[in-house]
């Protein structure tokens, strides 16, 4: 998952990349259970998800 593109992003944002990433070793989809799981390490998941989605970097917050 480290590529350029992380490189660019504010570090809230690239915090939540890695906490989505790492959330999915638990939950094997976008359950709402999963979105608890993230919150929980990462209150601010949707500020970090409007970025994604205003720089066109979106895809990164799918997988
Ligand atoms: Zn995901």
């Amino acid at each position: 998952m480290l590529n350029w593109r992380l490189a660019l992003m504010p570090q809230y944002v690239r915090d939540y990349v890695m906490i989505h990433e790492l959330a999915h070793l638990t939950h094997f989809n976008h359950s709402p259970a999963f979105w608890r799981h993230v919150e929980c390490f990462h209150p601010e998941r949707r500020t970090a998800q409007n970025w994604l989605r205003e720089h066109g970097a979106g895809i990164l917050a799918l997988g």
